[in-house]
């Protein structure tokens, strides 16, 4: 195929074989004359756009306050800098996670502390992070893993009761829902990513949210060199802002999330409605999902009978991931010895497979044939 080849289809082909990618960002012609836009006007760092976006993505989060910056990493960093973490405080986080869920506290000077997670959902367990809180847990940050909120209103009274500061990794599950109230509305700090396989992409980019005007001054302050005015730098700060040309990427891919998280939706709902011998995806009572992995378990607790089934559907076509191949606690930048059962499960089952909103009919129906037949034959 060619590199320039207009393809209606989401599949991609190499080596013979027509696969089913487990990712594909959307790029139309309107995020294209949006960069062109901004390219004409001359004026490309932080801008009117990013203004702008920061208050269309407030209206997806019970309008606070947004702060846009480069990444979903430096939304973490700056978000846990803001809200006064600090050297000597400990934040309670996931393991099964990406690594930047973890580096941000780090980052920030504060220490991770590893919770197990429910292998329902894929997210932390409250009763567990209630064990592990001592007198240094400053917070808790759950992450919406996959697109599945976490047990937010359960987090919400732990945090109420010890007295602790709720923090969102949100960077998987926009517009994702508890009880009505979306993710990015429930912590002190929330932290979204529009890193391009994300729900939405800015190219690259981060967004942080929060309810206190204050803490929203913070980092204001804190991604742009400590300056409200310039060169009257009030604190020690980054250079972490979003440019304009980011900024009106993600205009355009926020108007557009809705539908593509229904489509989303629609597919995940299909797969679970036909997919045998593995277990589908639980929905927790009272939470809409945003998918932003659709991930299945191979039962067993079976790295390499996981690998295989893997291993046959790639071959027949169907793109596949694991997200993440180890807990973050045993990577070589923590190296901790910890007793995370759950998780330690989870990793030798899971498997995400396609799920974005370009798959056609046909795509989910190969994906249905493949899997139920690989997954028989185990
Ligand atoms: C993607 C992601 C991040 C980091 O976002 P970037 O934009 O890639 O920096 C943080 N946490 C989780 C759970 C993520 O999936």
């Amino acid at each position: 195929m060619g590199l320039f080849k207009k393809s209606a289809s989401s599949q991609s082909s190499s080596g013979g074989i027509t696969m089913i990618p487990a990712a594909k960002p959307i790029i139309g012609d309107e995020e294209r004359a949006a960069v062109d836009r901004v390219l004409r006007s001359g004026m490309l760092a932080q801008g009117p756009e990013v203004k702008a976006f920061e208050e269309e993505f407030s209206q997806h989060v019970e309008g606070r306050h947004c702060v846009a910056v480069n990444s979903g990493t430096s939304a973490l960093h700056l978000g846990f800098i803001a809200a006064g973490i600090k050297a000597g405080d400990e934040v309670i986080v996931p393991s099964f996670s990406f690594a930047a869920t973890a580096n941000s506290v780090a980052l920030a000077g504060g220490t991770p502390v590893f919770a197990d997670i429910d292998p329902k959902t894929f997210n932390m367990d409250p009763a567990h992070v209630e064990s592990l809180i001592t007198p240094r847990t400053k917070a808790i940050m759950p992450v919406h893993l996959y697109g599945h909120i976490a047990a937010m209103d359960q987090f919400e009274a732990i945090c109420k009761k010890h007295n602790l500061i709720l923090i969102e990794d949100s960077a998987q599950a926009h517009l994702a829902t508890l009880n009505g109230r979306p993710t990015g509305a429930w912590g002190s700090v929330a932290s979204f990513s529009f890193y391009p396989t994300k729900n939405m992409t800015a190219g690259e980019g981060g967004m942080v949210t929060t309810d206190s005007a204050d803490i929203a001054r913070m980092l204001r302050l804190l991604r742009n060199q400590g300056q409200e005015v310039i060169y009257q730098n009030e604190v020690v700060g980054f250079n972490n802002r979003m440019t304009d040309i980011h900024a009106a990427i993600g205009r355009v891919q926020l108007r557009k999330l809705p539908g593509w998280t229904a489509t989303r939706q629609n597919n995940a709902e299909f797969l679970s409605a036909n997919l045998k011998n593995v277990v589908t995806p639980f929905v927790a009572p009272g939470t809409t999902h945003a998918y932003h992995q659709y991930t299945i378990r191979i039962e067993g607790e079976d790295a390499a009978k996981r690998d295989r089934f893997m291993a046959q559907i790639r071959e027949r076509g169907v793109g596949c991931g694991v997200y993440y191949p180890t807990p973050i606690h045993r990577l070589p930048s923590f190296k901790l010895q910890l007793d995370l059962p759950e998780t330690e499960k989870v990793i030798k089952e899971c498997v995400s497979l396609p799920v974005h909103p370009s798959l056609s009919k046909a795509d989910l129906e190969k994906i249905v044939t493949v899997v139920n037949d690989v997954a028989a034959k185990l």
